[in-house]
Formats: C-alpha cells, structure tokens, sequence
C-alpha cells in the first residue's frame, strides 16, 4: 500500500483505490493533503496485471468452456486484479517523466 512520501501516513486500500481510478495524475493525500504521484516503476508493476485478465481467453483456445462458467472466471480475475492492484501502488512527491534526453542533460 502506498505511504505518503511528504507526511509517512499510509493509504488505505479504499483511499488507493479512489486516488487511482481517476484520470488526474495527481493525488492528494488524504492526510496531509500534498499532492502525490505515482512512481514509474509502480506503474510497470501494475501493468503486469492486466495480461491475467486475459487469460480466459488463453484457456479457450486449449479447453472447450462453457460461456457462462467464462463469464464467471472473467469477473473472479478482474475482482482479484483490482484487489492486488493498491499494493503494488508506490507513490512519490515528485511527478515522473519517462525521460528520453535525460543524459545529454
Ligand atoms: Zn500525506
């Protein structure tokens, strides 16, 4: 879960899950109320999540599944990715850039 870099104050699972589905980039904490980013590394985690989402339509292609029991294994997946997701969630003061020119600086 992501601790506050201004205020050591941890979020909890609800707050990340609120800060982190809307489009603005910035998140105040709940605490202290500084603005906080999402680090670049955590983001690479978490876009690990989604190819789990996928799979069922991977086991398709080798098992012949019915389409409700699918349907099922599809919500189970997408409840058990937005459950992890605040976890891998580390966040910073600083917002970040990918960078491309940062070493001709
Ligand atoms: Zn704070």
């Amino acid at each position: 879960m992501p601790t506050c870099e201004n205020c050591n104050n941890k979020w909890s699972w609800k707050q990340t899950i609120k800060k982190t589905t809307t489009l603005n980039p910035e998140m105040t904490c709940p605490y202290c109320g500084e603005k906080q980013y999402q680090t670049q590394k955590s983001k690479t985690k978490a876009a690990f999540l989604t190819p789990i989402i996928y799979l069922p339509l991977f086991t398709l292609i080798f098992f012949d599944i019915p389409g409700v029991n699918l349907f099922t294994l599809f919500l189970v997946l997408i409840i058990i990715v937005i459950f992890l997701y605040p976890f891998l969630v580390e966040i910073s003061s600083k917002e970040e850039y990918i960078n491309f020119f940062k070493d001709k600086q």
